[in-house]
């Protein structure tokens, strides 16, 4: 089976495996365990920010994020197919008592101006602003990267207005990867940033959180409300700075597994790739197969082949370590021969 649903289903490399085995431990709640206090300080580190801390899943850190930065009754600004609106349950709602307000982008880009307007005035009716929220790269636009100088911007807005950003970097690796921007440029621009050990890094699970000394303390208590302090979780965050230190500059080789998948696929009769590849996800539209998303993907299983369901007509390709040159070449061959 050749899986490209996601860059989550990697599995942790042998040198994880042998951190995890060899890595000292101790009780994280008491903050006695050296692997997670390492992991956390060159997280720190490599992302500009005082402190960080390991937490169970992107889900989970951004949600933390939410929690932390508002109280209830505020209102979130991001956009409109942000991660954190599309894909976690309402949870900003249900747990943080907050309600989004979404903004269409461009290509996952919000335009500061928008921004700007959807912030609250001060009136007895509204809610008021309390977060901006910002991912990169952006998944459901087709992992593309956001740029910087956009970042920027509305950074410079929500400063203007006193409001925190926080930063849904699940994929800010594959963003500093495919741009060149390193990842401190981009963290600059937030307050608080999520990135996940556990996509293209390959790490079995964790993300991490990171901003002041004084959000993550508040942050860390968030998160034992959330069941998510940890005990001897050295064992997984051992595979964690396997993932940062060996799995960074590899993700280039995803991004052109993925560029050569979409050249291939785009002359596939029936199939257009319905966004530009920059790093390594992959739209494709298939109504002109006869298909729609779901038997399309069932013909696929047929042929060894897994990928996802993003809308009636789209499927999602993502390319990670686990698949191979030879993997792209033979799934391009077989839609070929499937499809002409
Ligand atoms: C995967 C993902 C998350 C959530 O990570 P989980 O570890 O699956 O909870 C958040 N944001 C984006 C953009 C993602 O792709």
């Amino acid at each position: 089976m050749i899986d490209l649903r996601s860059d989550t289903v990697t599995k942790p490399t042998e040198a994880m495996r042998q951190a995890a085995f060899d890595a000292p431990v101790g009780d994280d709640v008491y903050e006695e365990d050296p692997t997670v206090k390492k992991l956390e300080s060159a997280t720190a580190e490599m992302l500009g920010k005082e402190a960080a801390l390991f937490v169970t899943s992107g889900t989970q850190g951004n949600q933390i994020a939410v929690l932390t930065h508002c109280r209830p009754g505020q209102e979130v600004i991001l956009e409109s197919n942000a991660h954190l609106f599309v894909y976690e349950g309402a949870s900003m709602s249900a747990f943080a008592g907050v309600q989004p307000r979404t903004i269409a982008g461009n290509h996952g880009a919000m335009d500061p101006d928008d921004v700007r307007a959807a912030i609250r005035p001060e009136d007895i009716h509204f809610p008021e602003t309390g977060l901006i929220c910002l991912e990169n790269t952006h998944n459901k636009a087709g992992g593309k990267v956001v740029p910087l100088e956009n970042m920027q911007k509305i950074y410079e807005v929500a400063r203007q207005h006193r409001i925190p950003v926080h930063l849904d970097g699940a994929r800010l690796f594959n963003a500093s990867v495919a741009s060149g921007v390193s990842l401190k440029r981009y963290a600059e621009q937030t307050d608080t940033v999520q990135v996940c050990l556990s996509k293209g890094l390959g790490a079995p699970m964790g993300s991490m959180i990171a901003g002041s000394a004084e959000f993550i303390q508040r942050a860390r208590k968030w998160r034992k409300r959330l069941g998510g302090g940890l005990r001897q979780v050295g064992m997984v965050a051992a595979p964690g700075m396997v993932a940062l230190t060996e799995m960074v500059d590899r993700l280039a080789e995803d991004h052109i597994h993925a560029r050569t998948l979409a050249d291939g696929l785009g002359r596939v009769k029936g199939l257009a790739i319905e966004e530009d590849v920059e790093t390594n996800i992959i739209l494709v539209n298939v109504e002109q197969t006869g298909h729609d998303a779901t038997s399309f993907l069932s013909e696929l299983e047929k042929e060894g082949i897994k990928a996802v369901k993003f809308g009636p007509h789209t499927v999602r390709f993502v390319t990670h370590y686990g698949v191979s040159g030879t993997d792209i070449r033979t799934v391009i061959e077989k839609m070929e021969a499937r499809f002409g």
